[in-house]
């Protein structure tokens, strides 16, 4: 079974059983500045759920729709790459409800009936989770349904769900998981996949997050991960391996020439996860607007983008290639035409999303060696210290922010450089810094340009400066980057 024809089977369940199909909004929330990304379903509904919105026709709606999650409450930035099940682009299989259309036991039954039935999931490989003050929802499951009493997982704030911090809807939820091995001695992460998340939107919470009553009428809010789906119904163990997103990797190691014998490194294939998963990001965020910039949400793609460029580059060593040159920019038509039938706007703006792609390799690429330079000077001066069994090494705020102010490092490629070495980052020394200079900048801008402060100097004279600090010895001996 391929992607496309779980959509399509989706949305025809839902249709069947009285949905209106709503197309997938932009990965940019229309009208909500408190909410950095759509990161889910329900998003476009949002105020349908709270009453100040007309619902879709038949008050009900079942959508497709593209998700990122890099930002905000809901932010898996730092997961993608070491975690089998996290993306952060992602499509979102979702069916609503509003004004009391259908009740809790029809969100529940449509969700199995579609696993089981549709899907032709084995029952005896599923369970639930249902908040432990909601027995309505227990009740359900195992009297309606007939999930057994030792298949049904009672949790606490794990079960309550809302799309962000602000003012907005919440819920109570009940999850469906996958058994991945049947094996009872498994920890619950490597044995149970969440797959689908039935929220039962009832509450509002106000713009400090606190709560503010109940909603007009019980509402119905679902949302699954289609990748996470695929992985199941493709029996693998992770979305990385469904066909998808091997055909991507596999265009990824043609493109770069990367040989088997290089792919069984662990840190070539989390490379290739994290190379994969955010040329996904990068080719719809542009496709939808977002363009990359210092501030905002193209601060978010800038920092999805210099993350690919940064393990691209280490692919590219690993591939034997002496030095790094922009290839994100040749793939992201793969993505699109991997995608096309779903999304074929994405192709009708390829040329664009393309040549902005191009655009901040080029420019990233001039600055990321010498960073990595510096970083690992500052790791070979530390080696000696950490064969004595000194304590962690921590990378220096003042070096993080020149990594950041002069070569372009956001703070968060620093820390996934630190932590892929085993290494800290000074992050509360780095935000006293950041702060100071905006501090400086403000006072500055505001005593005019007649007494701006000494321009900082060319980024060569201060990478020589950095390199004689510290004895640089060369890429091959780029190990712990
Ligand atoms: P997890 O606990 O695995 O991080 P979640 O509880 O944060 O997931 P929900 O907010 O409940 O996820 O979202 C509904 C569904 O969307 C999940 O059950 C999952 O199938 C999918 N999903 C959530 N986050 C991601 C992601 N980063 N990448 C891929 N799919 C995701
Ligand atoms: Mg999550
Ligand atoms: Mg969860
Ligand atoms: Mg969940």
């Amino acid at each position: 079974m391929n992607a496309q024809h779980v959509r399509k089977s989706f949305v025809e369940f839902f249709k069947i059983r009285g949905h209106t199909h709503v197309p997938s909004s932009s990965l940019i929330p229309q009208g909500d500045p408190t909410l950095l990304f759509t990161n889910s379903g329900m998003v476009q509904f949002k105020d349908c759920f709270l009453g100040t919105r007309a619902a879709p026709e038949k008050n009900s709606a079942v959508s497709v729709q593209r998700c990122v999650r890099a930002g905000g409450k809901h932010n898996d930035l730092d997961n993608v790459g070491y975690t089998p099940r996290h993306h952060t682009f992602f499509e979102m299989l979702g069916n609503f409800a509003f004004n009391g259309r259908f009740q809790k036991e029809d969100g529940i039954r449509f969700a199995w009936e579609f696993l089981t039935q549709d899907m032709r999931l084995p029952e005896g490989r599923l369970a639930v989770s249902v908040h432990e003050s909601d027995k309505h929802s227990w009740d359900l499951w195992h009297h309606k349904i007939g999930v057994p009493a030792d298949k049904i997982f009672r949790f606490d704030s794990d079960n309550v769900w809302m799309m962000g911090d602000g003012a907005g809807p919440y819920g109570y939820c009940t999850e469906i998981f996958w058994d991945k091995t049947g094996n009872p001695g498994d920890s619950h992460d490597d044995r149970w996949l969440e797959i689908w998340n039935v929220v039962f939107m009832q509450f509002r919470k106000d713009a400090s997050g606190l709560h503010a009553g109940d909603l007009p009428a019980l509402c119905i809010d679902t949302g699954m991960g289609l990748e996470r789906l695929m992985s199941v119904l493709q029996n693998v163990r992770s979305n990385y391996e469904t066909d998808e997103f091997q055909a991507l990797i596999g265009a990824i190691c043609a493109r770069l020439g990367l040989s088997q014998e290089a792919r069984l490194s662990a840190k070539v294939e989390t490379a290739l996860r994290v190379v994969a998963d955010h040329l996904r990001a990068m080719t719809f965020l542009v496709a939808d607007g977002v363009v990359p910039k210092n501030v905002g949400r193209g601060y978010v793609l800038r920092r999805i983008m210099r993350r690919a460029i940064r393990y691209g580059a280490e692919l590219q060593r690993a591939a034997g290639l002496s030095s790094s040159a922009p290839f994100l920019s040749d793939l992201c038509p793969v993505v699109a035409e991997i995608m096309r039938e779903a999304y074929p706007y994405v192709m009708e703006r390829i040329d664009s999303v393309c040549s902005i792609v191009n655009g901040e390799e080029l420019s990233f690429l001039r600055t990321l060696d010498q960073g990595l330079g510096m970083l690992n000077s500052f790791f070979v001066s530390k080696a000696a210290a950490v064969q004595n069994d000194a304590p962690q090494v921590t990378i220096p705020a003042d070096l993080a922010f020149d990594l950041h102010d002069t070569f372009g490092f956001p703070i968060d490629l620093t820390a996934t450089i630190a932590r892929d070495a085993g290494a800290l980052v000074d992050l509360p020394g780095f935000d006293q810094l950041m702060n100071k200079q905006k501090a400086t900048s403000k006072q500055n801008s505001l005593q005019g340009s007649a007494s701006r402060s000494v321009p900082p100097p060319p980024i060569r004279e201060l990478w020589m400066k950095a390199a004689l600090k510290s004895s640089f010895v060369g890429y091959d001996n780029l190990k712990v980057l």
